[in-house]
């Protein structure tokens, strides 16, 4: 009976691991994803889930061409008439690599993505914002694009351009003068460094409360994207509460595959 058991176990564990039952959405419904870096892992690196592989980001990539997915910018979606397989690529934060290494194959693959990027990025590890015993000084040490990066990269129409606060800030810790500088000052600044239109806005920490939605909406952006996992059923309800499905670089191809087809991959994931 031993074969029996372990054949019921590995059974158990798979389906925990990729929650194979789940319902397909619907594919009108646009697929948006979470990047934040396209690199190699670090040895003993804490936030190695935030770094994907170049040859992983590719097959990714490649994985969505085959398929007949169409990748669109955030702000596309907005006015697309057909969104049947329609992905968004974006990236958080602002890293170099996703001029440096994403923005190739993303043009190598006819792809498009959104950059959230924060205004005053350099020199900040805002993974201690949220939890300072996190000062591993590992995100201040990554290197962030350029303000001539960005423009290289919003000039290619690969890009475009979205915000994600001036430093990164935990909205929920502010008051209401610092939310507005937080969102409405980034999108300003941003419009204003880059000439660009800045429709979409992306929560740090995908943490946000009532007053966060209601200054984004104020601030006039038509999306916010959140770190909610999953897919969002109507745009237009959930426009500034958007769920993503997150990417990380422990991702395998079986578990990218189902995270297109139903948002998430486990059972508590
Ligand atoms: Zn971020």
């Amino acid at each position: 009976m031993g074969w029996l058991a372990g054949i019921l176990l590995i059974g158990v564990a798979f389906s925990i691991r990729y929650a194979w039952w789940r319902r397909t959405v619907d594919y009108s419904q646009p697929r948006i994803l979470m990047y934040h870096m396209i690199r190699p892992p670090l040895r003993r690196g804490r936030f190695n889930k935030l770094r994907v592989r170049p040859a992983e980001f590719e097959r990714q990539l490649k994985w969505l061409a085959d398929r007949g997915w169409r990748f669109a910018k955030l702000s596309e979606l907005e006015t697309l008439e057909n969104t049947h397989k329609t992905v968004a690529l974006t990236f958080d934060d602002g890293f170099r690599d996703n001029y440096a290494t994403a923005h190739p194959l993303l043009a190598k693959y006819g792809a498009k993505a959104t950059l959230f990027l924060v205004v005053d990025r350099f020199d900040r590890d805002w993974s201690t914002t949220k939890k300072a015993h996190h000062d591993s000084g590992e995100l201040r040490a990554e290197p962030k694009l350029s303000n001539e990066e960005v423009r290289a990269m919003l000039a290619s129409g690969v890009w475009e351009l979205g915000a994600h606060t001036r430093t990164h800030a935990l909205l929920t810790n502010l008051n209401a003068t610092e939310k507005m500088h937080e969102v409405a000052t980034a999108k300003a600044e941003l419009e204003a460094e880059f000439d660009a239109r800045v429709h979409s806005f992306a929560y740090p920490f995908g943490i946000f409360e009532a007053a966060d939605k209601q200054a984004v909406a104020d601030a006039g952006y038509s999306f916010a994207v959140t770190t909610a996992a999953g897919i969002s059923t109507s745009l237009a309800a959930e426009a500034l509460a958007l769920k993503r499905i997150k990417i990380s670089g422990k991702e395998g191809r079986l578990g990218f595959a189902i995270r297109l087809r139903t948002g998430r991959r486990g059972l508590f994931e």
